[in-house]
């Protein structure tokens, strides 16, 4: 007798990314965003200047407001809707994190291109030239204890998981953890870049409100590839 097959994760084939899932994307990120402003604030005072919630609640606010209307979603390609998204936050969001976190979605949309749904080799591409837009602007390596600290680490495990036959939930899944990982180690790192290196050796013992913000960004790309 054979025992009754396990269902496993990678036996569902897991759906691509297109305009749809992209803007639920941003909705979600907004949402998680919107919720945790107080906290990510919190974290800025202790560091930095305590605006980092503020700015990315108006940012990612901004960028849902700027997303095409539900029926027009449908017509158009994943990759459109990050460079809108991105583009709003440039526009709407002080501080250092709205050029990198505008960068880091405009990069991500010119990666996905002209397809209309993007396959999770694609979205793991999205997320390596998202990062390299980053460091690109930021020039921030990992250790610096800025959002790079989370978004590294995500990139890295979202490409782990897809070569271990992970589909794009799983491979968003491991993403997202990697960078609550990341985030939750830059605690004892002095900054290097930003605001919160003038404090010097100060600056350790506190989490990094940009990477903090960054695993939400991933856990909201998670919450809507694991939905059915
Ligand atoms: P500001 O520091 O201008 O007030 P925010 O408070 O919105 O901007 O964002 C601060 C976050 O930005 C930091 O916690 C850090 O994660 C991120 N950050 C700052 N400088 C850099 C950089 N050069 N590269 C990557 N991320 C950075
Ligand atoms: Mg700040």
């Amino acid at each position: 007798m054979t025992a009754p097959m396990e269902g496993r994760a990678d036996e569902h084939a897991g759906g691509g990314l297109d305009g749809r899932g992209a803007a639920a994307w941003i909705r979600r990120a907004a949402e998680l965003v919107s919720a945790d402003a107080e906290r990510l604030t919190r974290l800025d005072a202790a560091i930095g200047d305590g605006d980092h919630g503020h700015n990315l609640h108006r940012g990612f606010t901004a960028a849902v407001a700027a997303l095409p209307d539900d029926e027009q979603l449908g017509e158009t390609r994943p990759g459109k809707v990050l460079i809108t998204a991105g583009r709003a936050i440039v526009s709407k969001t002080g501080g250092a994190s709205g050029p990198l976190y505008g960068t880091a979605l405009r990069r991500a949309g010119k990666a996905l291109g002209d397809a209309s749904e993007a396959d999770a080799a694609a979205v793991g591409a999205a997320l390596k030239a998202a990062l390299e837009g980053v460091q690109e602007l930021g020039q921030a390596n990992e250790g610096d204890k800025t959002m790079i600290d989370a978004l590294a680490p995500a990139a890295a495990a979202f490409a782990a998981a897809l070569a271990d036959g992970a589909d794009l939930a799983g491979s968003a899944r491991a993403a997202a953890d990697a960078a609550d990982a990341g985030a939750a180690a830059t605690v004892p790192m002095q900054a290097r870049k930003g605001r919160a290196s003038y404090l010097g050796p100060r600056s350790a013992g506190h989490l990094d409100p940009g990477a903090s913000s960054t695993a939400l960004v991933l856990r909201a790309l998670a919450d809507v590839t694991g939905r059915e």
